[in-house]
């Protein structure tokens, strides 16, 4: 047990008489000063500045009366206004013509009446005799006698008017008192199950605002809920036990808010109605003693009931001890015991106390660890089926739904964005957008700047630091590129072996949203993500591989058969006419062997590009082999088809090909064969155009021949 100081004590006390009662002392000075200026005349400076004071007390008292939540306080509050109030009344009846006995005296009784109705009867009854002593005194020096010519009557009629006030407006306060009790009650509960939940949602590590946010998951909420019911229960029981072991009145245990600015009830056992929520001060007299000490701190005899602040009404409590709840250095609260019997907590109690402090905070970290591992379990859940998802898209648009989807499960966003960055070119391209006002920003492409995509890119790095978005101060993606109104951003880098591919941008209208609490889980899902979209690239690049020829880009031997062979199916199907062509360079030999093998694929590239743009959208034209090109064109009967080959003929004839300074030409040979004539699937129909390029060539090249039956076995 803490004792103090004898000086230090009476010190303590004289304040506190002081503090106590300066203010019903000034009402008695305002008193006495309007009783001198009754008796002597006073100079009007000396009049006019006890009225500005008398009027500013009253305007303190007032606020100061309205501000107070302390029970106890409020009838002293109460007498020290009321007691103003009355000196401001009598001044103003002596004023009035006819004075204490003229037609303004019941500005008295109304104010009495006032008085009667919404004081304590202690007060009310103090404030009656403050009236009556004034009065008495005022009549006194009118020089008719203390009780004058009126006092008898007024006092009669105070008296009954008071009376009557009192019984009818009791009746009524104590049924609407009543009434509101209930409602407090009810209030105390739902402030201790938000108190309760609020710890536990800063286990989960979800910042204060978020237990506001989406309903939380199933899983989740009951984890929760058995939590809270548990921890309950757990602290319940500790505090019945002590306080059936010590005989206390209450066991009670405040938590202090994170700010450490203020106490609230967090769970409480008692056999006193009307325990009061809080908030209560941590910085007021026994709670700071025991909180800044870190150690229990008792006080026994008349002063303990003074530091019991959690009463509505004063109790008689004989002793009381607080005992500071503490957790790694830093206080969570108190656990604060009292009794009616006056003697003090001996050291074995005392010891006792501050095992069940340990007790309630353990249970407080306990729940909280397994608050903890029962989410990390279903984080999990929820990583590695987003992580088989990522895994199963094979495309860049379906990781990036797949990864959208899934972030949707660890947080909660209204803005979503994806931005693919070209390291070639330097630029970022937006190519997918989800929410409201998002769409306009599809599609843009904006060149590598400081913006939070682009040092997100730049510095492999999450942004901002703590996911709080500022419109104003931060740009995105540029100056006039920038997401709707939100309070909170991420911006996650999509990193493959540390090589950034983009970012996935992640925003919400609330603060707090994307805070510390849900970034790694959003950066493994972000490099899950990466991996996928690096997957999906090299995937579409193989697949590329697979049906390009590397020199021209145009389809290779083996999906050229493939796209003519799925032509002249349909061809058949409805009837159409289809032609082919082949298309061969007219002595390529010398071509390579004059200036190079180089020059000779510059050439075939030039081909190419004569044949991608002569021909038509429908046509599919690939690289046979060597310098042999094939052209497949639906709908397309011998006319057509002679048009056309015609048109690559005089193409290729005229189009220069530059090589060092010099300029070289090339001519080529055309051969087309019809479907069904020329053969009615792709072998017949590919030997025939062979067997009319021979013909070609043997015609003396640059030519173009049709095929016909007189041809038939002629390249054989
Ligand atoms: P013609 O068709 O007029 O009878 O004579 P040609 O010289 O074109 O005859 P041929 O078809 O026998 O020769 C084709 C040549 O094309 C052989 C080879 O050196 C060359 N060639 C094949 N593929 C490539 C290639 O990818 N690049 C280069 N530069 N040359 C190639
Ligand atoms: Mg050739
Ligand atoms: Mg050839």
């Amino acid at each position: 047990m803490v004792r103090m100081d004898p000086l230090v004590r009476t010190s303590v006390v004289v304040q506190q008489v002081l503090a106590r009662t300066y203010g019903t002392t000034l009402s008695v000075v305002f008193a006495a000063g309007l009783a001198y200026s009754v008796a002597r005349p006073v100079p009007s400076v000396w009049l006019l500045t006890g009225t500005g004071l008398l009027a500013a007390s009253i305007v303190y008292r007032l606020v100061r009366r309205l501000g107070q939540l302390d029970a106890r306080e409020l009838v002293r509050l109460d007498i020290e206004l009321f007691a103003h109030v009355l000196v401001a009344a009598y001044w103003v009846v002596l004023s009035a013509p006819g004075g204490l006995g003229g037609p303004y005296y019941p500005v008295v009784y109304a104010l009495m009446m006032l008085v009667a109705g919404f004081t304590r009867p202690a007060a009310a009854t103090v404030l009656l005799l403050f009236a009556l002593g004034l009065e008495g005194t005022l009549w006194a020096l009118g020089g008719t006698g203390f009780w004058g010519d009126g006092l008898w009557p007024h006092a009669l009629l105070l008296v009954l008017f008071m009376g009557f006030n009192f019984v009818v407006f009791r009746v009524e306060i104590a049924r609407v008192r009543q009434l509101s009790r209930s409602k407090v009650n009810a209030e105390i509960q739902r402030l201790k199950d938000a108190a309760r939940s609020y710890r536990l949602s800063s286990a989960l590590g979800v910042v204060c605002e978020q237990s506001l946010t989406p309903a939380p998951k199933d899983a989740e909420d009951r984890a929760l809920h058995s939590s809270v019911h548990e921890i309950h229960e757990a602290l319940e029981f500790a505090l019945e036990l002590l306080r059936r072991t010590l005989a206390l009145k209450t066991a009670v245990v405040l938590w202090l808010n994170p700010a450490g600015t203020r106490l609230h009830v967090q769970e409480l056992s008692t056999d006193e109605d009307g325990i009061l929520p809080g908030p209560f001060n941590p910085r007021d007299g026994l709670f700071a003693a025991a909180l800044s000490q870190g150690k229990p701190v008792s006080l026994c005899g008349a002063r303990a009931g003074k530091h019991t602040a959690y009463y509505a009404l004063e109790p008689t409590v004989g002793a009381v001890c607080a005992v500071p709840v503490v957790d790694h250095g830093q206080n969570r609260g108190l656990l604060v015991v009292d009794r009616a019997s006056r003697d003090p907590f001996t050291s074995h109690e005392e010891e006792l106390l501050a095992a069940a402090a340990r007790f309630v905070l353990r249970a407080v970290q306990n729940e909280r660890v397994f608050i903890q591992l029962d989410t990390t379990k279903l984080e999990q859940g929820k990583l590695y089926r987003a992580a088989n998802a990522l895994a199963a898209a094979t495309t860049e648009a379906a990781v990036i739904e797949s990864g959208l989807n899934s972030a949707r499960e660890f947080a909660s966003f209204e803005f979503a964005v994806v931005t693919l960055f070209d390291r070639n070119s330097g630029e970022h391209e937006i190519c997918a957008v989800s929410g409201e006002g998002a769409d306009a920003l599809l599609g843009k492409r904006f060149q590598h700047n400081a913006g939070l995509v682009g040092m997100a890119v730049a510095n492999r790095h999450p942004l901002p630091y703590r996911g709080d978005y500022d419109r104003n101060r931060q740009v995105v993606f540029t100056r006039r590129l920038s997401p709707p109104a939100l309070k909170s951003l991420l911006v996650l880098p999509l990193l493959v072996h540390d090589l950034p591919l983009g970012t996935l941008v992640l925003g919400a209208a609330r603060a707090g949203a994307l805070g510390p609490s849900v970034r790694p889980t959003l950066e493994v899902l972000a490099s899950h993500m990466a991996v996928s979209l690096a997957n999906a690239r090299m995937l579409k690049r193989l697949e590329e591989m697979a049906t390009t020829d590397g020199l021209t880009g145009l389809l290779n031997k083996r999906a050229l058969i493939e796209a003519s062979e799925q032509k002249i199916r349909s061809a058949r199907r409805f009837g159409k006419p289809l032609s082919v062509l082949v298309c061969d360079l007219d002595h390529f030999k010398n071509v390579n062997d004059q200036y190079g093998h180089d020059v000779g694929d510059q050439v075939l590239r030039g081909f190419a590009d004569v044949l991608k743009r002569v021909k038509r959208d429908i046509d599919v034209v690939g690289r046979f082999g060597g310098e042999e090109f094939v052209l497949v064109c639906e709908h397309t009967d011998a006319g057509g088809a002679r048009r056309l080959a015609e048109r690559v003929r005089a193409e290729i004839e005229s189009t220069p090909f530059r090589v060092d300074s010099r300029e070289l030409r090339v001519t080529c040979s055309v051969g087309v064969a019809m479907f069904p004539a020329a053969g009615a699937d792709w072998e017949a129909l590919f030997r025939s155009t062979d067997e009319a390029l021979y013909a070609s060539k043997r015609g003396g090249r640059n030519r173009v021949t049709l095929w016909s039956s007189k041809l038939q076995g002629a390249a054989a």
